[in-house]
């Protein structure tokens, strides 16, 4: 049978293509015509309509942009749990809501039916390269079913408790990798407004304990250089520092840095659209200098 997979954008796509190189059968389908065509020419195996690829694979990966469109593809008549044969095991590696995803498993567990979440970390190249890292939530039994597929597209996987587990870590994760990236910013700006160089000081801190995977990864790759082509967007940023947020909230938390960095990853909308890399927030010149 292949291995089904659902969202064929930025990562699901090195995740199909990884599928493939290390020998399992793929089938894929996305809801942009225009995707399924590009990936068609790749040489991957897609789908015309969603129930057929339900029908023919009993593991599916969704790689989705949100929570609604996972719940499109698990609820909807054409989903999950209207075609699945019995069995099915479902590997969401979208970065979705936590108390959705329990909700899901839940009602997939009732139909026979299983779901993983599990998050993934190393963006477009991490996922061409089977490289990637997964945070895991859900039963231990689904999560050996799964290895031999997660196996093929990652190179660490963390098993981080029952279902959500996955998506609270991950919203936690990437509200740290915010956090950071506005650090960053501020310290450029100071470091600049010194008089020093960006990445000569930053070859000092690198070596000292201010460092970050931001200030050693993010900042020489994609920051420094100029390229800001990551494939990782302010958009899909922005949503998960919101969805952070609303998981303090939901927790009845006021965290004061945290609320302060989700504030202004929401309000950086005005200057970055969606489309810009999420590296570019470093540029908001944010702090001012008292007259
Ligand atoms: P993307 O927008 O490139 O791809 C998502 C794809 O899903 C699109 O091709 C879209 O047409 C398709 N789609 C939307 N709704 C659908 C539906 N109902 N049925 C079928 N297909 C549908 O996004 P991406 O960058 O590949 O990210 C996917 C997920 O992975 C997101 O949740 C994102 O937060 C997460 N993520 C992305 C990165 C990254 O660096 N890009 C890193 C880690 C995690």
């Amino acid at each position: 049978m292949p291995v089904g997979i659902i969202g064929l954008g930025n990562m699901g796509r090195g995740m199909a293509l990884s599928l493939q190189r290390n020998g399992h059968a793929v089938l894929g389908f996305d809801l942009s015509a225009e995707t399924r065509s590009a990936r068609m020419a790749e040489g991957l195996a897609v789908a015309a309509a969603l129930p057929e690829l339900i029908r023919a694979c009993d593991t599916i990966i969704l790689s989705l942009p949100h929570a609604a469109a996972v719940r499109a593809v698990i609820e909807g008549p054409e989903g999950v749990l209207a075609h699945a044969a019995l069995g099915t095991l479902v590997i969401d590696t979208t970065t979705s809501e936590p108390a959705v995803t329990r909700a899901l498993a839940a009602t997939l567990r009732a139909a026979g039916h299983a779901l993983l979440d599990a998050p993934v970390s190393g963006g477009p190249k991490g996922a061409l390269a089977g490289t990637m890292t997964m945070v895991i939530g859900g039963e231990a039994g689904d999560l050996a079913r799964a290895m031999p597929v997660l196996e093929a597209i990652s190179a660490k996987r963390v098993h981080v408790g029952p279902s959500g587990a996955g998506h609270v870590t991950k919203l936690v994760n990437n509200l740290l990798c915010g956090a950071h990236l506005v650090l960053l910013g501020e310290a450029m700006q100071i470091i600049e407004t010194a008089g020093l160089d960006v990445a000569t000081v930053f070859s000092g801190i690198n070596a000292g304990s201010g460092r970050s995977g931001v200030s050693e990864v993010n900042l020489p790759t994609w920051i420094a250089n100029g390229a800001f082509n990551s494939g990782f967007t302010m958009g899909l940023m922005r949503k998960d520092i919101r969805l952070a947020a609303a998981l303090f909230a939901e927790l009845d938390l006021t965290p004061p840095l945290a609320a302060a960095v989700a504030g202004l990853w929401a309000a950086s909308a005005v200057d970055l659209p969606d489309g810009e890399d999420f590296n570019r927030i470093v540029t908001l010149r944010q702090a001012e200098r008292r007259a």
